[in-house]
């Protein structure tokens, strides 16, 4: 064996797991089937502004020992993300807070808000949400529903609110305050010059090998490490034996223009059906740029498809049921640890695959 660890995906999770791993003397080799690294996270500059390639990336979270871990690799600056809701001709803040609801229905305090939404609550009978709809409808009514959530969600999704995990819709916050903070987490920024070089950080002496597949490199190279830690796809790896697990994927139509500030915004929604893309990003507002031109990515939202990259696991009854049949599989493989957003196949937020890496770390690298 050449190697202790082969690392599969330069992602956040394979790279703190190499990095970890290098730390306490072990011999790691990562490799990506992408030609660069750093996963989703990966950012490129265009026009001198860092454009975050595979979508918005707002770090953010509430756990000290995380935002301590990634500030070793990187100064956060102070961004916080106030997305804006484009319905129609009408303009809302997100998330939901009273700087919506008193533009939704002309009223100023939070008392006003409530009576408003348990008014337009009050013959729907919901007691137990149990689904993303009945969720939805329950703590911000029927207007804001229909205004805000219902288009967007089925846009981003593929399928109808009913049929949604009530959770997806629990990440946004609701407040009854003047607050346009999309998080409510303690920490929050964007790393001051881009997210690859925390990656490049992690990964200074550590031999890495891009453009290169797992599957096609472990037939040529079967003894080549000790263990693997796969943060690829986990129904891939099983050669789909049980059918395909659903995931959604996403199309950025990046573009240059020649405009100072195209939108104002960092993240503008577009929440009506009938718009195609679900958001549009210009990326230098991550940063306050000031660059004499702007770069915009419009996202489309799209089923996957095998040959395609997958992004947002669909977790779902059906899908979860389907996962855990492949997590028996992986739990019975010990030479093979499954992590990351796809190797476990969860809706991650960043910080949360820092916190499952380093659980891995502490785990196997004792
Ligand atoms: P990835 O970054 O996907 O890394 C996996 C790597 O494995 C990839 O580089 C892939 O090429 C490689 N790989 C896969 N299969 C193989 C194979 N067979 N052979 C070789 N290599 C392989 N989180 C936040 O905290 N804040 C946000 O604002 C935020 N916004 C997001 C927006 C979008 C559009 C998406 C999709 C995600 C967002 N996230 C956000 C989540 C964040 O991207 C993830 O939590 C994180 O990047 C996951 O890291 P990972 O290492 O698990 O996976
Ligand atoms: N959402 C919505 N309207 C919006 C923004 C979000 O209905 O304007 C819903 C949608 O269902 C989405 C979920 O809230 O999937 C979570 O939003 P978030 O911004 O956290 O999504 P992500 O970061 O995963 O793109």
């Amino acid at each position: 064996m050449k190697y202790d660890y082969l690392v599969v995906g330069t992602g956040l999770f394979g790279s703190i797991f190499a990095y970890e791993a290098k730390k306490r003397g072990k011999n790691v080799l990562i490799i990506d089937k992408r030609p660069h690294i750093a996963g989703n996270i990966y950012t490129e500059k265009i026009e001198n502004i860092n454009v975050h390639t595979y979508g918005a990336h707002i770090f953010h979270t509430s756990d000290k020992t995380i935002w301590e871990y990634i500030n070793q690799f990187a100064e956060f600056n102070n961004y916080i993300n106030s997305p804006i809701a484009i319905y129609k001709n009408e303009i809302y803040n997100l998330p939901f807070n009273m700087n919506t609801f008193s533009k939704m229905w002309n009223i100023k305090t939070p008392q006003e808000a409530k009576n408003e939404i348990a008014k337009q609550i009050a013959n729907l009978n919901i007691t137990s949400p149990k689904n993303l709809e009945e969720q939805a409808l329950s703590l911000v009514g029927k207007d804001v529903y229909e205004k805000l959530i219902k288009g967007y969600t089925e846009k981003q999704w593929g399928r109808n609110c009913r049929d949604l995990p009530a959770f997806i819709i629990k990440r946004l916050p609701l407040r009854f305050t003047y607050d346009n903070n999309y998080f409510n987490a303690r920490y929050q920024g964007i790393p001051i010059g881009g997210y690859t070089s925390i990656i490049e950080k992690m990964l200074n002496g550590i031999e890495i090998r891009l453009s290169t597949d797992y599957f096609d490199f472990i037939k040529q190279n079967p003894d080549i490490a000790e263990k693997t830690v796969f943060t690829g796809s986990i129904d891939e790896f099983f050669n789909y034996r049980f059918g395909h697990l659903q995931y959604r994927t996403v199309n950025f139509e990046t573009e240059v223009v020649d405009t100072e500030n195209y939108q104002g915004n960092a993240v503008v929604n577009y929440t009506e059906r009938e718009v195609p893309y679900t958001r549009i990003i210009e990326h230098k507002h991550f940063e306050f740029g000031t660059q004499p031109k702007t770069v915009i990515s419009r996202e489309y939202s799209m089923e996957w498809k095998p040959g395609i990259e997958p992004y947002y696991p669909v977790n779902d009854d059906v899908n979860t049921a389907l996962f855990e049949k492949y997590n028996e599989l992986a739990k019975a493989d010990t030479h093979v640890i499954f992590g990351g957003r796809l190797g476990n196949y969860k809706y991650y937020d960043m910080d949360k695959v820092i916190e499952a890496a380093l659980k891995t770390v502490a785990e196997e690298l004792h």
